[in-house]
Formats: C-alpha cells, structure tokens, sequence
C-alpha cells in the first residue's frame, strides 16, 4: 500500500498535489511519502511481534539522512554496507549500537571507524575479512563483534543481478563450509561471535525462497547458539515490492482482491510461514528490509520534453535519465509511468519513453502501451523510492534531482538540486 492516488485529476502524495512540487521545484525531481514508509516499517514490526526481533533498514535502499530520521524515530535498526553508511546513520541521531555492517569488502578505515563508534556487530562475508578484523580489533585494543553470513544456496527466484543466495554468487560463506568458520572464529582473540547472518537476494514476490532457506539454515542457528552462544540470526532483506500495478495496489481495494496463487506477498504470509521455524530457535531474529520500506514509497516527477515519431517506433523523450533512476538500464527495472493530470478519456499509443542521455539503454520503457502524453507534460514514474536517488550519477554532467519528503499537507525538500558548482567543485583547473 501506500498513499499516492488522484485527487481532482491530480496525482498527489498525501495531500500535496505532484503538479505544485514540479512546479516548485522543476524536474526530474524525486518525491517520497513519509506515512508510506512509517506504515511499511509498522506493518513489518507488527507482524514479526510474536518474535523477539529487529528491522534493521538497509540504508542502501535510500539513505538520505531524513529519510533515516523518520525511520530513527519509528525504533528502527540499521543495516549498513560502508562507512560512509554508517557516518549518514549517526547524522540522522541513529544509534551505531543499533547498526549491522555488511558487504564483502569492507576496508580497514571503515573497520575502524565502525569499531570506534561501536556498532552491532560486522556482518562478515568471508574468512579472510574474519583474519582482518581479528586482526585490527586486536591492534585497536578492542573486540570486534560479528556475525557471519552463510549462503545457503537457495533459488531467490528473481533477477539474476539481485540474487544473493547462490554458491556462484560472491555473498557470503558456503553453507558446506560455514560450521569450520565459526570452530575456527570461535578461537580468535579479538572477535566476539553474535551471530549468524544472511540474505537471499531482492525483490522476492513469494515466501517460498524464504521458507527454503530458513528451514535449512534454521537448524545451524540452533547449533551455533548452542555452540558459541550467538544471540540472534538475521534472515535478511529481499522482500519484494508491487510494481506492476503500482498505482492501484496504493489502495487497500486492491490488496483484499484476490490474486493468482500466493501472489502478492503481505507481511502477515511472511511472518505467519516464517514465525513457527523462528521462533523455537529462540534467538533474536534480524531482518533487514529496504525495498519493502521505501519502494512505494517514492515516485520520480519528469516532464516530457519532444515527441519523435520514427518509422519504426514512436518516442517520448523526458528530462529525466538514467543517471537519475538507473533500475531500468541496469536489471531491466519496471516502473509505472503516470501522466500527473487526468482529464477525460485519452487515447493510448505504443511508446518508448526515453532520456536525454547519449546511450541506448537510457529507457524507462520500451514498447509499451501508455495514454498519448504531450510535449510539456508532467509524468510519474511509480514505485521509485528504493535504488533510485541512491543510484544517482551526474554522467553526462547532469546535475543530482532535487528530494522532497511529503508528510500529511507538508513538502519538505530533503535535497536540493545540484548545481554545476557543486559538480565541478573537486575538480582543479
Ligand atoms: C541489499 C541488502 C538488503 C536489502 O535488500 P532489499 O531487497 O532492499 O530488502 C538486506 N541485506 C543485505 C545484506 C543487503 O545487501
């Protein structure tokens, strides 16, 4: 669910109308609901209560630092992939006690900034990395808590890019080998073992793949407490957004429908599957969503600049690229796109709509069949809140879109659009 739909022919988040944030702030210009994300993260908390356990957002999802405040006051934990993560979470008054760092290559500057800070624990990635932080814990004087992430070798079932649980994939420590690791951890001086970690892969639209993998991985959990004493086991991210229909499934209407097979996946299925194989472990289960939490929560605003209708394709060029919104070019990313005014009926024509970027894969559609927009025109692509501003590059020196967070009847711009300046500000000459 989430809250944008039209009003008086107008698409709105929450009751701020689209049309007056772009022509406020110009476009392309990324705009999220803050009582989306609230209602996501709370949906999720909620469902999980039957369990002691943790949302620890993943910052990578979106981590612009208001965003992580709201999320700061709604209780939540952090999981980080970086030190420049972690420094973004402590600006937002996040508390480093409540963050998780993963990420297979983490560098002996963050090591120690997260050391310092004192974070949760390191989610560690590989044995070597385990040596690493062994061995700067001990040259700081200090004990590195960690957990280490197994890869259990199940089928995510999504997009190869964002698939994660895999051997081929480079995440994580075979399942084979995992027990030896934590023997071997267990003797080190310097770190302190807190638990076992890991994380399928993204964007997962049914709870099979989960049930496979914590009903493999559940049974050395339960070892590993009993062993080494772990404390919790995190179960990782991946939770799968609707973007196809993105609009519509705002609406709660469209949830109490039905739909083929386990289609869509709701909290409640994923607690209610995953909660009786959780629970008897007795551990504090993490989980670490970040899609689930901001993907619907954000739209991109753009506004069609030239139509071309060529011999072979008609093409509807916006001011907005892929340097601003990247999923499409990079993982073949689906998003909705919404004409911000409705008037009466239009006609629909088969369309690319394209970037002003110099390269082929600088699309947000390909072919597909939208209502005739016009030059001049504003438009919505849904569903753009996680992997989005994050994923931002000025390629093409295309100054950073503005951000603005909407709560209730209030627009707040969270970033401001870059200037040339501010991207020639490092360069010398
Ligand atoms: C990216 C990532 C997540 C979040 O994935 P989503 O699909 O956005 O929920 C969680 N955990 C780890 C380790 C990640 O790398």
């Amino acid at each position: 669910m989430h809250y944008f739909s039209f009003h008086d022919n107008a698409l709105h988040a929450e009751q701020v109308s689209l049309v007056e944030i772009a022509e406020q702030q110009g476009t392309p210009t990324f705009v999220y609901s803050a009582n989306t994300i609230r209602e996501h993260y709370k949906r999720l908390d909620d469902a999980l209560a039957p369990i002691d356990h943790e949302v620890a957002y993943a910052v990578k999802a979106n981590s612009n630092v208001a965003v992580l405040s709201l999320l700061n006051e709604m209780g939540a934990s952090f999981d980080i992939v970086s030190g420049g993560e972690l420094y973004r979470v402590v600006k937002a008054g996040g508390d480093p006690a409540k963050c998780t760092f993963a990420g297979v290559g983490k560098t002996r500057e963050e090591i120690e900034y997260a050391l310092e800070l004192g974070i949760h624990a390191f989610n560690v990635e590989s044995e070597a990395e385990l040596n690493f932080i062994n061995k700067v814990a001990g040259e700081m004087g200090k004990t590195a808590p960690v957990s280490i992430r197994v890869n259990p070798n199940v089928d995510a079932k999504t997009h190869k890019y964002i698939s994660t649980g895999k051997s081929e994939n480079k995440f994580g420590i075979d399942f084979d080998v995992i027990a030896d690791v934590f023997e071997r951890a267990s003797k080190m001086e310097h770190v302190q073992l807190k638990g076992l970690q890991m994380h399928i892969g993204s964007q997962l639209t049914t709870v099979q793949p989960f049930r496979d993998a914590v009903t493999k991985v559940a049974p050395l959990a339960a070892d590993l407490k009993e062993k080494y004493g772990i404390e919790f086991f995190s179960i990782g991210g991946g939770i799968g957004i609707i973007y196809d229909p993105a609009l519509e499934s705002g609406s709660p209407d469209w949830w109490d429908a039905n739909h083929p097979e386990d289609m869509p996946l709701t909290t409640e299925k994923y607690a209610s599957e995953l909660i009786p194989i959780l629970k008897p472990l007795g551990l504090k289960i993490l989980l670490e969503p970040g899609r689930y939490i901001v993907g619907n929560a954000g739209v991109m605003i753009t506004r069609c600049l030239y139509e071309k209708r060529g011999k072979a394709k008609t093409f509807k060029i916006v001011d907005a690229g892929m340097n601003d919104l990247i999923r499409p070019a990079l993982y073949q990313g689906y998003h909705e796109i919404v004409p911000l005014t409705q008037g009466g009926p239009r006609s629909t024509v088969k369309t690319d709509v394209v970037g002003p970027v110099c390269e082929t894969g600088d699309f947000f559609c390909q072919d597909r069949e939208l209502p005739d927009f016009e030059e001049g025109e504003l438009l919505a692509l849904m569903s753009a809140g996680a992997y989005g501003a994050v994923m931002g590059s000025t390629y093409n020196s295309r100054p950073l879109p503005t951000e603005v967070l909407v709560d209730g009847d209030q627009a707040t711009v969270i970033r401001k659009r870059q200037t040339m300046d501010d991207i020639l500000a490092q360069e010398i000459f």
